[in-house]
């Protein structure tokens, strides 16, 4: 048997070496390894496969998310909404800017920022939403969307964990996750679902004027070289990991494919056990499975873990920190308690490996493994 990772980049690159290893070489030839014409051909793939106007390519996820806040104007003092479970790059950025995260529950199935608790949250100072479409699942944008409109919100969505999942409108029609609010967010690091070998990020959007805005602030906000029209920032996804975004991108729907079919048989596997809570599909987005992510209840899931690790198979817990009672957030505006449904998670959830490459053998054993300890 194959050795169980987490994730498993190498065998994903093996199937597709000669074709990864001739794009990385032309560029090296080319030389061009910034903005080379590789960065713009991936760009207008991506921008046809999310049916989105525009993609604005930059230098990770975290840049991603800070760039829209600036192009949107928020001010120092602005709010933002934002889920308190969630990994720290969402808060972090709305910290840095000088914005007032305002943290909110999420729903204890889908793991997603709830619309009720948003609808709570709001005050004169609002300016934002950052619903994070958490493990691969959009959050509930219908209702989001509703929300902003009817209080003239902007919504930015971090979109790091679910490129390729697809939204269902009331209208019938299907949207990709991270082009229904005003700008999407998305990270190219390696593990996640469109991942290159080294950092990366996209933001996309539909209107033009912030697309502009957009494409200046990555680059020290000019758009004539040397004319800078607005203080930016320097954050560029290079031509070698363009090139290979490319190849991945025409994979990544059978590459979602094969994150469900491992999904599927671990549900196959856990179904019926109270002691287990497997991922709850939510019916208005399709899921790419980022993470799968368990639910536990009744007993003890580091000694899980231990087990498993002990037999050679790794777990991870994300996130075992609501961001509300993380060191750097402390803020006495919360306490613990006050996210009854995040905190429960925190203590609780458990991911298993989630990855292109699992195969039967290994799914059967991580399953029987987990099942030998949760009786
Ligand atoms: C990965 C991730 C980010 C940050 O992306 P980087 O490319 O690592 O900067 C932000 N938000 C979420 C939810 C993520 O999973």
């Amino acid at each position: 048997m194959r050795k169980i990772q987490m994730v498993d980049l190498k065998s994903q690159y093996d199937k597709i070496r000669k074709e990864i290893n001739s794009a990385l070489q032309n560029v090296i030839e080319s030389s061009a390894f910034i903005n080379g014409p590789e960065v713009k051909n991936f760009q207008n793939d991506l921008e046809k496969y999310l049916g989105v106007k525009n993609v604005i390519p930059c230098a990770n996820g975290t840049d991603a998310l800070q760039v829209s806040m600036m192009a949107l104007g928020l001010k120092p003092g602005d709010e933002v909404i934002a889920p308190s479970f969630t990994f720290v790059a969402t808060a972090e950025v709305i910290a840095l800017l000088g914005l007032k995260p305002v943290l909110v529950d999420v729903d204890p199935d889908t793991f997603n920022i709830d619309p009720t608790a948003i609808k709570k949250a709001i005050t004169p100072k609002t300016r934002a939403i950052v619903p994070v479409h958490l493990f691969g699942q959009t959050a509930d944008m219908d209702a989001i969307m509703e929300i902003a409109n009817k209080n003239k919100l902007f919504v930015i969505e971090d979109n790091c964990q679910a490129i390729g999942a697809d939204f269902t409108m009331k209208d019938g029609s299907t949207k990709k996750s991270g082009t229904l609010g005003n700008v999407g967010c998305t990270s190219f690091f390696p593990s996640k679902n469109l991942g290159c070998y080294g950092d990366g990020g996209a933001i996309f959007t539909n209107d033009d004027a912030l697309a502009q805005k957009l494409r200046m602030l990555v680059n020290h906000g000019m758009q004539t070289r040397y004319y800078h029209d607005m203080i930016g920032v320097n954050s560029r996804l290079d031509s070698i990991q363009a090139a290979i975004l490319k190849i991945k991108l025409q994979k990544l729907d059978e590459y979602a494919a094969a994150r469900n079919a491992a999904a599927a048989y671990y549900d196959n596997a856990f179904k019926g056990n109270p002691k287990l809570k497997t991922p709850v599909r939510f019916k208005k987005s399709t899921h790419v499975f980022h993470q799968y992510t368990l639910v536990t209840n009744g007993f003890d899931r580091s000694k899980l873990i231990e087990h498993l690790n002990e037999k050679g198979i790794p777990a991870m817990i994300y996130y075992p920190v609501p961001m509300h009672m993380q060191k750097a957030y402390l803020d006495p505006r919360y306490k613990q308690g006050d996210f009854p449904a995040t905190e429960a998670l925190a203590k609780s959830v458990i991911s298993l490996p989630m990855h292109t490459e699992l195969d039967e053998e290994q799914l059967k054993y991580i399953t029987e493994s987990v099942l030998e300890f949760v009786k």
